[in-house]
């Protein structure tokens, strides 16, 4: 079936915006901008409609289709099994489209640009990527199991990076043989990707396979799911490779034996981050964890593969055109872990973490809820 085959077979029938159960929207575009045309079904009409040439390329469309944040909450729950793992094809078909004619919104022009030049989305001098990590070994495959792949956001948002330093100090605390690639790592380009610039992703994955080989890397692990998803289920369907990945929870749950199993009298709750769970499937790693620590573990009633996305996927956490109202998915998500009764949310993407802290600043709880990733949360009460 060819990806503009659904734009005519889609029902508007709008499943694809809620979860199971139906209890809210599951859409963070949609949560945000609330307008049909934000949800999925919605934004295919829109599409269909500007490919026909029945639309122009206003800047209220190129809003539509870059607010996905790529969550797959409509791949998982659109009622046509025929078509529904292609969906975030057509959005992207779409932003392919838009960025032949050169025709992006600023945001994400700027971001294409500092990936452009700088190889990576912050548009950062890349010697200052590991300025934070000066006791971190360069890999070397004689000596480490593993190469860390930190990636962008945790090299460079100050937040994200506590999830980076906590990462490599239990890694330390455990024992585990790793090292980095300094000053040679990028960009995975999975954003490149999301956004439509599929040659500037092509370019920087090329790249960044050669870095591998070249320090003849083996097992890598990431610390972002975003990361992990990339380069097992993106890089693969353009290049030859033979790596195996790994994201950073996976190795700890590994090494459990290596920790004092100290119960934390916390209530906590985990939030699913997309990558991880609704395209990994991997639900259970994390749980694992906590659960060997926390007898109080509740779990959110949006969760696994209804989790209620952060908003930062598809490079919105550059972007922020999910943030644009007032209303937004991170929001709600800490008003649910509130009303749940939990003191800690713990989250195991950079990206959620930055998102989540944002929101519940921005609602004034800083001092009612801990929002940290499993590594900082181990380090901090275990
Ligand atoms: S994408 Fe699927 S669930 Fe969503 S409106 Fe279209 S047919 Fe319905
Ligand atoms: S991927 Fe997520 S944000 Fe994008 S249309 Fe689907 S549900 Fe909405």
């Amino acid at each position: 079936m060819k990806v503009t085959d659904i734009l005519h077979r889609c029902f508007r029938c709008g499943y694809c915006k809620f979860p199971s159960n139906y209890e809210d929207f599951n859409c963070p575009s949609y949560v945000t901008y609330r307008f049909e045309t934000f949800s999925p079904g919605g934004r295919m009409w829109v599409i269909r409609e500007w490919l026909d040439g029945r639309l122009e390329t206003s800047n209220r469309f190129k809003e539509i289709l870059y607010s996905c944040a790529t969550c797959s909450n409509c791949v998982n729950h659109c009622a046509f099994p025929d078509f529904r793992d292609m969906l975030l094809d057509v959005f992207r078909y779409a932003k392919e489209k838009l960025i032949d004619e050169g025709d992006v919104p600023p945001p994400v022009r700027d971001y294409l640009t500092n990936l452009y030049k700088f190889k990576n989305g912050f548009g950062i001098p890349q010697k200052k990527r590991f300025e934070w990590a000066e006791e971190v070994e360069d890999y070397d495959s004689k000596k480490h199991n593993y190469l860390l792949y930190v990636g962008d956001e945790a090299c460079f948002d100050p937040v994200a990076n506590n999830m980076a330093r906590s990462t490599v100090e239990l890694f330390k605390k455990i024992n585990v043989p790793f090292g980095i690639l300094t000053t040679r790592e990028i960009s995975d380009g999975l954003e490149a990707y999301n956004l439509g610039e599929t040659e500037l992703f092509k370019e920087i994955a090329k790249r960044l396979l050669e870095i591998f080989k070249e320090v003849e890397a083996k097992k890598i692990v990431t610390i972002s799911p975003h990361s992990l998803y990339v380069f097992k289920k993106i890089y693969p369907a353009f290049f030859d490779m033979d790596f195996e990945f790994y994201h950073y929870t996976h190795v700890i749950r590994e090494n459990l034996s290596r920790l004092t199993n100290s119960k934390i009298f916390k209530k906590i709750s985990y939030h699913d981050p997309c990558y991880l769970g609704r395209y990994l499937k991997d639900y259970t790693t994390v749980r694992d964890i906590l659960s060997f620590f926390c007898k109080d573990f509740l779990e959110l009633s949006r969760n696994k593969k209804n989790s209620l996305c952060c908003g930062g996927g598809g490079g919105n956490f550059y972007t922020a055109l999910t943030q644009k109202n007032l209303e937004n998915s991170a929001k709600k998500r800490i008003v649910e872990a509130l009303e749940l009764g939990v003191d800690c949310l713990i989250v195991s993407c950079p990206i959620c973490l930055v998102m989540l802290n944002d929101a519940k600043k921005t609602l004034g709880l800083d001092d009612k809820i801990e929002v940290m990733d499993v590594s900082e949360f181990i380090l901090k009460y275990v």
